[in-house]
């Protein structure tokens, strides 16, 4: 199983929209064409049906840019949303400097915001920035302002419903854009549990959910454990994760990393309920810092070959791969 590539032993202990049917003959259109064009081709080429992958990162595990490009081709992505560490500071919510980086060395603001501006039609950008500094909320809107679609990738050892992080959701809703939350247990954005609240109190935030914690709380049964992250077998429906995305609104699911992946492979038949049931809030992204973006090696490529695999139809599968992403970044 490939696990996130940021996974590590914790290191603190503090505290609807439809698809439209126009997309849909659109992308059945495409397929029935290069069906057409192909025969009964069976290749590994590309998928000529456009794919947005709303977790990237620029400069991911020191990954070279024309190598990051070439991997986000080879996967067929159509779309990449690039997402932006903070500054790199020696505080508290970045573990003293360990968590620098987004603990991966991924580039900050800047350089997102350049290379998407390179890359016009195939990329977009985030702001964000280290929720307790004083200037966070200044910084982030600096680059809302000049397009950012999103507030991530907040991965950060801060209390969910800290002062700051409220100051960064309402700046979330009065942009429109939304804000994607690494979850993980005794490390990143404490207090999975008591979330609701704050999906109660800015119900016009979108939150994205993404990592360990957020995907282990599919199972009823999970206990968090800060080691244990990428649990295993069976699960049973109605952990945290599956009560926030059935009972709010503004509350969605990012299918990327190891974690979302593992999620979806630990049991099928649950998995295949649970993209039933979801399929209007979750969303793929990728998140992965390999170098070749093809299966078996790529686990965003294999994530993807998942959800096909795994959707319990073609609509379904076109609006986890593409459509929510669309209608939620407005796109
Ligand atoms: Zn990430
Ligand atoms: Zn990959």
């Amino acid at each position: 199983m490939t696990k996130d590539p940021s996974a590590h032993t914790p290191i603190a202990n503090s505290s609807r929209g439809q698809i439209s049917r126009r997309d849909f003959l659109g992308a059945s259109a495409i397929l029935a064409a290069g069906l057409a064009a192909g025969g009964c081709k069976t290749s590994h080429e590309p998928s000529k049906e456009p794919i947005i992958d709303i977790h990237q990162h620029l400069g991911y595990s020191d990954r070279p840019d024309d190598v990051f490009l070439e991997h986000q081709r080879k996967m067929g992505i159509t779309k990449t949303i690039l997402l932006p560490a903070g500054r790199s500071v020696q505080t508290g919510s970045t573990h003293e400097g360990f968590s620098n980086g987004l603990q991966a060395k991924c580039l900050g603001n800047a350089d997102c915001y350049r290379f998407a501006k390179a890359h016009p039609k195939e990329y977009l950008f985030g702001g964000n920035e280290v929720p307790d500094l004083d200037d966070a909320v200044k910084e982030i809107e600096k680059y809302l302002k000049l397009g950012g679609v999103i507030i991530a990738e907040q991965k950060f050892g801060v209390d969910c419903d800290s002062t700051e992080m409220q100051k960064i959701y309402q700046l979330a809703a009065h942009y429109h854009v939304p804000i994607l939350m690494h979850w993980q247990y005794m490390m990143y954005n404490y207090g999975f549990d008591r979330f609701y609240k704050m999906l109660e109190k800015y119900p016009k935030t979108i939150f994205i959910g993404h990592a360990q914690t957020f995907w282990a709380n599919i199972d009823k049964k999970n206990v968090d454990d800060d080691v244990k992250l990428y649990p295993g077998g069976k699960v049973t429906p109605g952990g945290i994760t599956d009560r926030y995305l059935s009972d709010y609104p503004n509350m969605f699911g990012d299918l990327s990393a190891g974690s979302g992946l593992n999620a979806l492979t630990r049991d099928e038949d649950h998995a295949r309920d649970f993209l039933h049931r979801h399929q209007d809030k979750l969303i793929y992204g990728s998140d992965c810092n390999d170098l070749v973006g093809t299966v078996p090696g790529c686990q965003g490529a294999k994530t993807i070959a998942t959800v096909r695999r795994l959707a319990p139809n073609k609509v379904v599968e076109r609006k986890l791969l593409y459509a929510n992403a669309k209608r939620v970044f407005r796109i």
